[in-house]
């Protein structure tokens, strides 16, 4: 196993310094590594994940090389030549488990942003202390955007937040977690040769969810009940000026709409698996408030906005896979982890084999399929 930092080299040094994980305690498990502290319903600070996985790293004995830059991969002699920071190797078999997050994605239009408003993405924000005083344009919605926004608002800022499409969900549902009910009624096990459209389960962006010890959730009526102000997609910049979609009305209605089906389907799973006892009745939610009206232009060079934080995703970087096995659009070409190419396998990818791939509790099945799939290209 080849790492160019330390094991859990992304959760020690991408990550924001309030950051916990949004999968609860019981469920953030490695394989045969289950949580068993005092508080299997709460959620990891970044410190903890890093002994998480350290401690996962001895018990299993990993055989790390950490401090190991692949600096490229090619084909040769059947299988593959890696440059690496501590020389060369050659293997027949490769896992890309790289991580799906490796870079953040922004717009190219934020290069046309004046140069007077300071930008961040989520690799280089710590906390609002670094960022300068003044109001901010966090621009994204989903988990990492709805976080920054509440984070920097209840600092006392100013905060605009720009929003796509996105996925609602309550952290409780019925009394129980959210993600408790994904996995119990199976929803996340759900195969990607099931799914209907692969291409957009693989893109959807990650659900408006945080983890704090109160369970709360952070939905965009939460963040407007903290004073933040909401615009719609940003589409471009014109002369200084950040223009915003229209049309927040329909992009509301459509998460909540989506919201109630998801739970709708967790009710029809409860009532038919027999669980109803096990839980609280069924909740509704109310709908997203539309704001009376909503910016459709903020001039970048007034003042009002004094940093951008871009929150507009993450997306891996493969510049080291020397072998045609990567997209115009930069994604590895695989059928459920098996990549195009004689031996070479990948981990960690969004519904790489199902629904809860790139959790980390999603990582065991995953590996289990591709080892038996591996085992039989070696022939062991
Ligand atoms: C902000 C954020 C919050 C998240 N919160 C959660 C959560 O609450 N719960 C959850 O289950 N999941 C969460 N995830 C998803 C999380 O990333 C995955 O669950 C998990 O980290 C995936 O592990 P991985 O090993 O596949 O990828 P990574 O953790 O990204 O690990 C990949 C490793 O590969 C190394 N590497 C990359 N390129 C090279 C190279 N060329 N040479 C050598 N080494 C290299 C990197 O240094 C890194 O250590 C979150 C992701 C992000 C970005």
């Amino acid at each position: 196993m080849l790492e160019r930092g330390e094991v859990a080299n992304s959760w020690r040094s991408e990550r924001w310094e309030s950051l916990r994980l949004l999968t609860p305690n019981w469920l953030s498990r490695l394989p045969g590594h289950g949580y068993d502290g005092p508080d299997p319903d709460g959620y990891m600070t970044m410190g903890e994940v890093v002994e998480l996985i350290d401690r996962y790293a001895a018990v299993s004995r990993a055989p790390v090389r950490a401090g190991t830059n692949v600096a490229s991969v090619r084909s040769a002699g059947g299988g593959y030549a890696l440059a690496t920071s501590n020389g060369p190797i050659h293997c027949r078999t490769l896992v890309v488990a790289s991580g799906a997050c490796n870079v953040p994605t922004v717009p190219p239009f934020a290069g046309a942003v004046p140069a007077s408003v300071a930008q961040f993405t989520p690799f280089d924000y710590r906390d609002p202390s670094t960022v300068p005083e003044g109001g901010v344009l966090v621009v994204g919605a989903s988990a990492t955007g709805v976080q920054l926004a509440a984070e920097l608002r209840r600092a006392g800022r100013p905060v605009t937040l720009s929003v796509g499409e996105h996925v609602r969900m309550p952290r409780t549902y019925r009394g129980r977690d959210v993600l408790w009910w994904l996995d119990a009624s199976g929803a996340w096990d759900q195969r990607y040769d099931e799914v209907d459209d692969l291409t957009r389960a693989r893109r959807l962006p990650s659900p408006q969810l945080v983890g704090t010890p109160e369970r709360s959730t952070l939905d965009l009526n939460a963040l407007t009940a903290l004073g933040v102000e909401l615009v719609g997609r940003w589409a471009a910049v014109r002369d200084g000026v950040a223009l915003f979609s229209g049309g927040l009305r329909n992009v509301f209605a459509l998460a909540d709409l989506k919201l109630q089906r998801l739970l709708g389907t967790f009710d029809e799973w409860a009532r038919e698996a027999g669980r109803d006892s096990e839980v609280d009745p069924p909740e509704r939610f109310e709908p997203t408030h539309v704001p009376a009206s909503a910016p459709l232009q903020l001039d970048l060079r007034s003042g009002r906005i004094r940093s951008v934080v871009w929150a507009t995703g993450y997306r891996p970087d493969y510049g080291w896979l020397d072998v045609p096995v990567v997209d115009a659009k930069g994604r590895l070409r695989h059928d459920g982890g098996v990549v195009d190419s004689p031996g070479m396998y990948a981990l960690g990818l969004p519904v790489l084999r199902r629904r809860k791939s790139t959790f980390i509790h999603g990582a065991e099945d995953d590996a289990r399929d591709l080892v038996d799939h591996l085992a039989g290209y070696l022939g062991v």
